[in-house]
């Protein structure tokens, strides 16, 4: 059934009268409806409005007398009525009877008017909440209408006088009738809305109120009150007030200025049940209670946050979504530009991990990984029936997608002339609107429809020059990855921003003369990948010039590519080590820590350096030489960069002198930055004393005198252990394996969030059985395998053989494995093959992991006695054990690492 009306009826306002009594489930309705051109009973015959849970009782047309109609009827949630062959009709009166349903669980559905009970807070007393919930069609359960299109409603209600009664509009009058139980309240008219940004609560409320100063199109100013009700606990609304009072402000006086809000006040309500949460009545938000109401918040939390989110994403809808609306089929358009918005209005919002991880990534990564919904506009549903619920006809991954593209094209447009670019759109608010309006008047229709309808995958463009003059005739960049027609918005440095098929034009060659930069700010939903030896240094030649966030960008889309290992190629491996060797020289981009000006504080991006060179040295040190110290690429990294890192990090977080670390105001990347380098850096004299003394103080407290950051342990008994080669040493660093809460006392961990200590110990113990592992000497690495088999039934038992995989390639350490693995195996697989019993599964899970790291030894040289191995035990016991699987998977997970040292081997013997 299309929704569309096709009657050609519009509705100019809805006049409508309702009368509500709250012990009653039923209310009584009348709905004068008032056509914006007078309609021809004689032509038309009959007009179909929507209702859903009405009971008509009869109608009148213009002021004629009553009809009641057989055909009242109601077939397929519409009723036909018979327009008598009145000419000139220009308004029609309906009588009603609708339902209050009642609200008890969060299972029951909000739609239409419901009501909830809710304790107070001294406990004896039940306080009572009515209240509308309208999105999409539901209006049709309040009064009869046509849907799909703006109209003018004016309200009134009656009902008991005790009550507050609040709607979308401020009130014109309210009047005691003689009863004087009862009132009678009648409502400012609403401007053109959507019938599902209709609302009105009533019941038992308490409030608070704030003004703002609001700047009014004309440059003057009007005060607005903000208030939000709530059935309980209002004081506990206060931070949300706060909220709503600060992003209005700024949404109504900087953003929308030209625009102001079109009403007089604007209410929050809370709501102990709503289904959706959140609720845009135009002029009166609704929100979950368990969303607004919060004792006890801290500012900044992540609580804090997420209500910030929610309530500034409200508020934007009041401009975009209520104010210019969309027809349905776009609701992932209203519903991620209003998130767009808020992450807008939020300082720092865009470059947060959280909208990082949650929209930025996520979004590139939908598009390769889910065939069935490559583009957005496959999503959308096409089949919009009468009952569809706001989550139905909404699509979260489209939401999601359309977040980041929709920033994307208005930072194409250009903020500013995005937002003037609305203007036409407030003045005709009256008409709903398709999104595409928007971006033809602003010329990039094209590129909407690319993301709309064309985006098959995330884009990876790659930038290779080969000579690094920026001479004008000197040749340019070479491209690829696009194709000619593609219309998506790439973003150059210098805030340039050009559509891809353009980027290769003879006019654009001046522009790409001085470009380095290809996706600035992160707005480009693609990757880049820089190749060619005048591609790298134009980067670093202008490294002091890039912002914090483009280098990290540029690092994201490195390590994707050597994680995945796509097309991995030599500069993919020279791109992170030429960064890291300029900023260790260079006195510009000098790393300082707890420097919190974003554009000068490099710990993410270096942090990520470092990760990647783990990666690398892991590659070495499994696959290749065996030597963390070789050098990569002819850089002695080790020697050059890293050790010189160190010595640049260290004194900014432990004091020498002193012996003690600079705990206050250091971030848990700072830390991690620290952390990877400790790990890079194990085998090094000065790093490993240093680690020495960070385990001995953990231990006994001496000699570090301050507490030890927990981000460090981890990796300073990785360095640590390498040199254990006497028993007593190790029973004692041992001793933290199997219980961690005596030492917590020494330990600093402010900067993680761990909820107990207990929680903060259970790390420790982890980060300290995966790192003691690294310990060389055979007759300790004997005792260690000993313990793993005695404790067998230990979850996470395996973790111990972490540092022994790594270091496979010292002496003897692959033949007491081997040697240990075949002499145990069967003892533990029988344990494990032991039917029914719960433990044994653990067990089996376990042998398999254990499997998982022991056979990753074998994959280059001798794979043939993995192979043999498994033929002769799935023969003995059963397939149950699953070590193909796991053989297979090992192969699998290596692969990228084998494929970085062949990468590394061919370099080295192409040089
Ligand atoms: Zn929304």
């Amino acid at each position: 059934m299309s929704l569309i009306d096709t009657q050609n009826v519009k509705i100019d306002k809805y006049q409508l009268f309702l009368d509500i009594n709250p012990v009653k489930t039923n209310f009584n309705g009348s709905a004068t409806i008032f056509f914006k051109t007078p309609l021809n009973g004689q032509e038309l015959g009959s007009i179909k409005l929507y209702v859903d849970d009405l009971i008509l009782i009869d109608y009148k047309i213009n002021n004629s007398d009553s009809y009641n109609d057989s055909e009242l009827d109601i077939t397929n949630h519409t009723t036909t009525l018979p327009l008598h062959d009145h000419c000139e009709i220009s308004k029609i009166t309906i009588n009603y009877i609708g339902k209050i349903s009642t609200i008890s669980t969060f299972k029951d559905k909000t739609y239409g008017i419901f009501k909830t009970n809710i304790m107070n807070e001294s406990g004896n007393a039940n306080n009572i909440v009515i209240s509308t919930h309208c999105q999409p069609n539901f209006a049709s359960k309040i009064f009869p209408c046509l849907l799909n299109s703006k109209s003018k409603i004016q309200l009134t209600i009656k009902t008991l006088s005790k009550f507050k009664v609040v709607s979308n509009t401020g009130v014109l009058q309210s009047q005691l009738l003689e009863s004087s139980d009862e009132r009678m309240v009648t409502f400012k008219e609403t401007p053109y809305i959507q019938h599902a940004v209709f609302g009105f609560t009533l019941g038992d409320l308490d409030h608070i109120q704030t003004t703002v100063t609001a700047t009014t199109s004309s440059g003057e100013s009007k005060k607005i009150p903000i208030t939000v009700y709530s059935p309980i606990s209002i004081q506990d609304c206060s931070f949300a007030l706060d909220i709503i009072a600060k992003y209005f402000a700024k949404l109504n006086n900087e953003v929308f200025k030209k625009n102001p809000y079109p009403l007089d006040k604007l209410d929050f309500v809370a709501l102990p049940f709503l289904s959706d949460y959140a609720m845009e009545n135009h002029g009166m938000v609704s929100i979950q209670m368990n969303h607004l109401v919060l004792p006890k918040l801290v500012k900044n939390s992540a609580e804090y946050q997420q209500m910030e989110q929610l309530l500034c994403h409200e508020l934007v809808h009041l401009w975009m979504g209520n104010y210019i609306s969309f027809h349905w089929e776009h609701l992932w358009f209203n519903e991620a530009f209003a998130t767009y918005m808020a992450n807008h209005i939020i300082p720092n919002s865009f470059q947060s991990d959280d909208y990082l991880t949650n929209y930025h990534a996520t979004c590139l990564n939908f598009t390769t990984q889910n065939t069935n919904q490559k583009t957005i506009a496959n999503g959308i549903p096409t089949h919009i029936t009468f009952n569809s619920t706001t989550d139905q006809l909404f699509n979260p991954q489209n939401y999601v997608k359309g977040i980041p593209v929709i920033r994307a094209l208005v930072e194409m447009c250009g903020f500013d002339k995005f937002i003037q670019s609305l203007s036409q759109f407030f003045t005709n608010y009256e008409e709903v609107i398709d999104p595409k309006e928007i971006f033809e008047k602003n010329g990039i229709a094209d590129s909407y429809d690319w993301f709309v309808s064309q985006w098959k995958e995330c884009p990876v463009i790659s930038v290779s020059k080969e000579s690094s003059t920026n001479v004008e005739n000197s040749p340019v960049y070479k491209i690829k990855g696009i194709s000619e027609n593609d219309a998506f918005p790439v973003f150059l440095n210098g805030g340039v921003t050009l559509k891809a098929k353009d980027l290769m034009l003879e006019s654009n060659r001046a522009v790409l003369g001085k470009t380095f930069l290809f996706n600035e700010q992160g707005h480009g939903l693609y990757r880049v990948k820089y190749e060619g030896h005048g591609a790298i240094q134009n980067l670093l030649n202008n490294l002091p010039k890039i912002a914090e966030f483009d280098f990290y960008a540029i690092l994201q889309d490195l390590q994707h590519f050597i994680n995945t290992g796509t097309n991995i190629n030599k500069y993919d491996i020279s791109l992170p080590i030429e960064i890291l060797t300029r900023m260790v020289s260079s006195q510009e981009i000098f790393v300082t820590l707890k420097n919190h000006d974003n554009n000068k504080n490099y710990t993410r991006a270096i942090c990520m350096i470092l990760e990647i060179l783990e990666k690398i040295q892991l590659s070495v040190v499994k696959y290749g030489s065996g030597n963390a110290t070789e050098p990569i690429l002819g850089v002695d990294i080790y020697n050059n960069v890293l050790k010189p890192l160190f010595e640049i990090v260290k004194p900014q977080l432990f004091d020498t002198e002193m012996m003690e670390f600079l705990l206050e105001d250091v971030s848990e990347q700072e830390w991690s930055i620290l952390s990877h380098l400790i790990f890079l850096l194990k085998t090094d004299e000065q790093v490993y004393e240093f680690s020495g003394a960070v385990i001995k103080s953990i231990l006994s407290g001496r000699p570090i005198k301050s507490k030890i950051p927990m981000e460090i342990v981890g990796s300073c008994m990785a360095s640590y252990s390498y040199g254990v080669d006497n028993v007593k040493d190790w029973k004692k660093i041992f001793n933290m394996v199997k219980n961690c809460e005596p030492y917590m006392h020494h330990i600093d961990y402010n900067s993680m969030d761990f909820q107990s200590v207990k929680e903060a110990s259970f790390y420790m113990q982890n980060a300290i059985t995966q790192n003691i592992g690294f310990v060389i000497s055979p007759s300790i690495v004997s005792k260690l395998l000993n313990f793993i088999y005695t404790n067998i039934e230990s979850t996470s038992i395996e973790l111990l053989l972490f540092g022994v995989v790594f270091n496979q390639k010292q002496p003897d350490l692959k033949k007491l494995v081997w040697e240990w693995y075949q002499t145990n195996f069967d003892n533990i697989a029988q344990r494990s093959l032991r039917k029914g019993s719960k433990d044994a599964a653990e067990m089996l899970k376990t042998l398999q992991n254990i499997s998982l790291l022991v056979f990753s030894m074998f994959l280059i040289e001798d794979s043939s006695k993995i192979d043999q191995f498994i033929i002769l035990k799935h023969s003995k016991f059963n397939q149950d054990l699953q070590l193909d699987k796991i053989w297979a998977l090992v192969k699998e997970r290596e692969m990228h690492y084998i494929m970085l040292y062949q990468l590394l081997l061919q370099v080295k013997y192409d040089l």
